[in-house]
């Protein structure tokens, strides 16, 4: 099965639209978590290796950035078509190196290619302006030009569509990138090189240096005058290193960075909606999402209900190998993963909570934590002010629409919240008080290519998708002319 799959998945550098060993020969094992067995070896590229990729991107930058944006759209369209044409490999090498059920990868490569669509529309849409000066009567002529060379980070929870959401708009605006996958899943990016060549991505415009050391790597990088973006996916904590990094030489950032979600259920929602909604928002990925509900807060009126519910709907859930069928429930990335959700469920445990389904690690191989659901969480368990990232609901309950806005606004955190009530009013009202750049009101699902995806607060700066997206690999300059 493995070997079918992974026959033709390159595992060296790709630079410069060549495959090239790391310069001290330096590789890495890939681990496949439902079986702790490695399943590659892959090229860690070095510092040296890391300027080579920039000097990659910069042979490419002029002729990307001059081709018309039309012929770049086409490129793009096409490697959406590529990737939709070839969707199950990708979608079961992700599940291979990640983990997660085969139906989310599917979900995952559709959502990828998505960018690509998307971005190959707004190419064609990079709109300027032309004004007269009020006073002198000059025109203002205001364009956008691409921002220059973009290091692109990247989480391992999509191993996809976290990169091609920075990819797509970066080469619709005429950027190069070097992309920097997690160590934990370098192969899904290292196996869309071919697809991208394929769809008339020149050599060098998209450069892609998995490492073991990402700090010096990305930090050379970021070093490098010739770089002029960093757009990074991952935890704060990295993300406020390379902020700091990125500010020796003031490049553009764009940050995505963690989130606590909360999940609001008032007396007058939709039960069963909510439920729905709650399925998706916390067990999309596994609860390994930014986005995953990891505090729910039920009105004390239906909490019985939704409770009972959502533990039969967790309970329901077949965990096993992301690629066998119908597993819902896949392992978790890595030992370490799993350690956490085992150390923020133990102490809910023993700070008063209740388990109501699962909360018990299997016997056997792989990185497995079954779908649990807590309840009479405490305050102060740490699994309320941290990220979960794994199958853990945790649930507790208000009194009123105010207890429940300042609960859920007690975090660092501000990526997305999620609320259910069926009176419209207060839906909207309660979601202009929450400090979240990011609401779903009746819905547990707000990623789309075609929305700007982005968190206040520590959760990051700048947004991806949408037209917002693209300008995050752009700079305005304006040219003050008379005539
Ligand atoms: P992470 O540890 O921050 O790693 C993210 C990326 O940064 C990886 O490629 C990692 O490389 C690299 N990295 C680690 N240390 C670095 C350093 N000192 N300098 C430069 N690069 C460094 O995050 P993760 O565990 O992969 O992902 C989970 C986190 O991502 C969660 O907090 C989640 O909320 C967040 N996330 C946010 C969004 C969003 O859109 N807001 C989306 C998805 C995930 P290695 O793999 O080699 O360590």
């Amino acid at each position: 099965m493995y070997d079918n799959l992974l026959a033709n998945v390159p595992t060296d550098l790709w630079i410069g639209g060549k495959w090239k060993k790391a310069s001290d020969g330096g590789r890495f094992d890939v681990i496949d978590p439902a079986t702790e067995k490695t399943i590659a070896s892959v090229a860690s590229a070095t510092v040296e290796d890391a300027i080579a990729a920039v000097d990659a991107a910069q042979a490419a930058f002029p002729a990307w950035a001059a081709k018309k944006p039309r012929e770049r759209a086409e490129i793009l369209r096409k490697a959406f078509e590529i990737i939709m044409r070839d969707a199950e490999r990708f979608a079961k090498l992700i599940t291979l190196e990640n983990g997660k059920a085969l139906s989310d990868s599917r979900g995952e490569v559709a959502y990828s290619a998505e960018f690509f669509r998307w971005y190959a529309e707004e190419a064609v849409r990079n709109l300027g302006s032309m004004s007269m000066a009020p006073a002198s009567g000059a025109r203002i002529l205001a364009q956008h030009k691409p921002a220059g060379i973009a290091v692109l980070v990247t989480p391992w929870n999509f191993p996809a569509a976290m990169a091609t959401r920075k990819i797509g708009p970066a080469l619709a605006a005429g950027c190069p990138v070097v992309l920097k996958p997690a160590s934990d899943t370098p192969l899904t990016m290292l196996a869309l090189m071919p697809a991208l060549e394929e769809a008339g991505v020149p050599p060098g415009v998209v450069n892609v240096i998995p490492s073991r050391s990402s700090g010096k790597v990305v930090s050379a990088m970021l070093h490098d005058p010739r770089v002029r973006v960093v757009s990074f996916t991952g935890s704060t904590e990295v993300g406020r290193k390379l902020l700091h990094e990125a500010a020796d030489q003031i490049l553009k950032p764009a940050m995505e960075l963690g989130g606590n979600a909360p999940f609001l259920v008032f007396e007058d929602a939709d039960i069963d909606a909510a439920i729905e909604g709650a399925m998706i928002a916390k067990m999309r990925n596994m609860g390994e999402a930014c986005t995953a509900a990891n505090r729910f807060y039920v009105h004390e009126k239906v909490h019985d209900e939704f409770a009972k519910k959502l533990s039969a709907k967790m309970a329901s859930l077949k965990m096993g190998n992301g690629l066998d069928d119908g597993v819902a429930v896949g392992p978790l990335v890595n030992k370490e993963g799993r350690d956490k959700v085992v150390e923020l469920v133990d102490d809910a445990v023993s700070k008063g909570a209740k388990i109501l389904t699962g909360g018990k690690v299997p016997d056997g191989p792989g990185f497995f934590y079954p779908a649990t659901v807590v309840t009479n969480v405490p305050d102060g368990a740490m699994m309320l002010n941290e990220e979960i990232f794994g199958p853990v609901a945790s649930i507790q309950t208000f009194k009123t629409e105010e207890e429940a806005i300042k609960r859920a606004n007690d975090t660092e955190y501000g990526l997305v919240a999620y609320l259910y009530t069926k009176d419209m009013s207060r839906g909207l009202r309660v979601s202009e008080k929450l400090e979240f750049g990011m609401i779903g009101l009746n819905r547990g699902l707000v990623s789309d290519p075609a929305a700007p995806f982005g968190g206040v607060k520590q959760s990051g700066l700048g947004r991806e998708g949408a037209q917002e997206g693209m300008k995050e690999f752009l700079e305005t300059q304006y040219i003050s002319v008379t005539w």
